[in-house]
Formats: C-alpha cells, structure tokens, sequence
C-alpha cells in the first residue's frame, strides 16, 4: 500500500519548527510495509488545507495527517477533510464530558471554543487521546482511509501505535521495507553510482540513493 503523509501547522512554515511527526510515521509505516510517496507541510488555510487533501485522496489509499485539531479558529483538519468527503459534522457528546473532565482536573472550566474539538464528521471513528484534549479521528471512503490525528508528538506516537497500527496491520501485505546505509570512503559519487548501485539494484525492488557527506569540505 501506499501512503502519503500530510502535516499541518503554519508554525511548520517557520524557521522555528521542523515537522518531526512524519518521520515517526515513516517509520512506522515502512515497519509494515507501507511505502510512503509524498510528504506535505501545509499551514493553517482552508484553500492549500482542502487542495493537499484533494490531491492525495486522488493519488493514495492511505493518509495520515497530523495537526490541526485544536479548537481555535486556525485548526482546520477536522471541517476541511469533513467538506471535501461530503460528510457532516456532529457533536458528539462523549468527547465533550472527556473534554470537560481534563478542563475540571485541572481546576479549570472548559473555554467554550473547546466543544469544536466535540465535533465528528459522519461515519469517522473516534480515537481516544488520553493524553490531550483533541480526539483523533479515522475515516474510511470509497476504499480510502484517512487518520486525522494530534499534532503534539507525544499524543500522537501512542495514538499511531495503539489504535492505528492494528487498524493497519489488518489491511497490510506480509511485504516490509528495509532502510540500509552504506557509508563508502574515498569514491565520488558518480563512481559509486557506476560501481555499487548496480549490486544492489540486482536484487528487483530495491531503491537507492546515493548522498554525499554532508561535512565534507566544512571547517
Ligand atoms: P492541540 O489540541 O494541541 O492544538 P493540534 O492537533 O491542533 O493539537 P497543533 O496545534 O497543530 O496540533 O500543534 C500543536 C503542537 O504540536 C505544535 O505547537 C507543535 O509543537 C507540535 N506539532 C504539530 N505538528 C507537528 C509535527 N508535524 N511535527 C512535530 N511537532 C508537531
């Protein structure tokens, strides 16, 4: 299968933030032989938000977005994805009393934005977040699946591996993927290409990629 990763968050846009979640994800996915084709950072719009859902709904069976859950006006997954799969959104009462019970624990009221985070598009299934407010949601569309799930990394590791890998692991080929690096001395990179890719590339489905040291000729 193969699978596109989608992140969302302006602050990814920034200097500031680097967009670490997808390679948790690739990982994981390539763990279960699921090839990851493309990755994109998108930030808070609902115009580039609904053009890279669009996009790879019509390229890939499966996406997993991260980010963009939370309950201000920029947190936009939940509505975008729920418009373009023409479903609607519900209140889903459960979500809210969970959500209201971390605002009471904390010794404070829910703000009354939060009950955004209570809503469901139609048919998606609910993916408990023990660990933050934001429910993750999973949907499944004319032989699509798409998980939408917290940005924060420590919400989302345990979500991914609790409650999306089995879903994954139902559906997946007992093909796996394998990462191996070879560090080669003393060859440019054209000479390796010319001279060691061709072992390996022998083998049938194999890809390769030749990368320089990326300290070479640095102080
Ligand atoms: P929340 O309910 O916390 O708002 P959310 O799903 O809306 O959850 P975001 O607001 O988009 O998530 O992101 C919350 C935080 O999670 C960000 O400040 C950032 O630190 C982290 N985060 C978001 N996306 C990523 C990512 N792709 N890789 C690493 N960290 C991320």
């Amino acid at each position: 299968m193969k699978a596109e990763i989608i992140a969302v968050g302006s602050e990814l846009l920034t200097p500031d933030r680097l967009d670490t979640n997808s390679l948790f994800l690739t990982e994981e996915l390539n763990g279960i032989g699921i090839e990851v084709v493309r990755k994109t950072v998108v930030g808070d719009n609902r115009d580039l938000l609904a053009e890279a859902f669009r996009d790879a709904l019509q390229r890939v069976p499966l996406i997993i977005a991260s980010g963009g859950l939370g309950p201000t006006d920029d947190d936009l997954t939940r509505e975008t994805v729920a418009d373009l799969l023409g479903r609607k959104l519900r209140h889903n009462e459960e979500i809210l009393r969970h959500i209201e019970g971390r605002f009471r624990s904390m010794g404070r009221d829910m703000p009354a934005v939060n009950a955004r985070q209570a809503m469901v598009p139609e048919g998606a299934e609910i993916l408990e977040n023990p660990r933050g407010s934001a429910p993750g949601l999973w949907l499944e569309d004319a032989g699509r699946f798409i998980a939408l799930l917290p940005g924060p990394p420590r919400e989302l590791k345990p979500m991914y591996q609790e409650q999306i890998l089995p879903r994954l692991q139902r559906r997946s080929s007992s093909i796996r993927m394998f990462h191996r690096e070879l560090r080669v001395a003393g060859m440019g990179e054209s000479s390796v290409e010319q001279r060691i890719k061709p072992i390996y590339t022998r083998y049938g489905d194999v890809n390769t990629t030749i990368l320089s040291d990326p300290f070479a000729g640095v102080d």
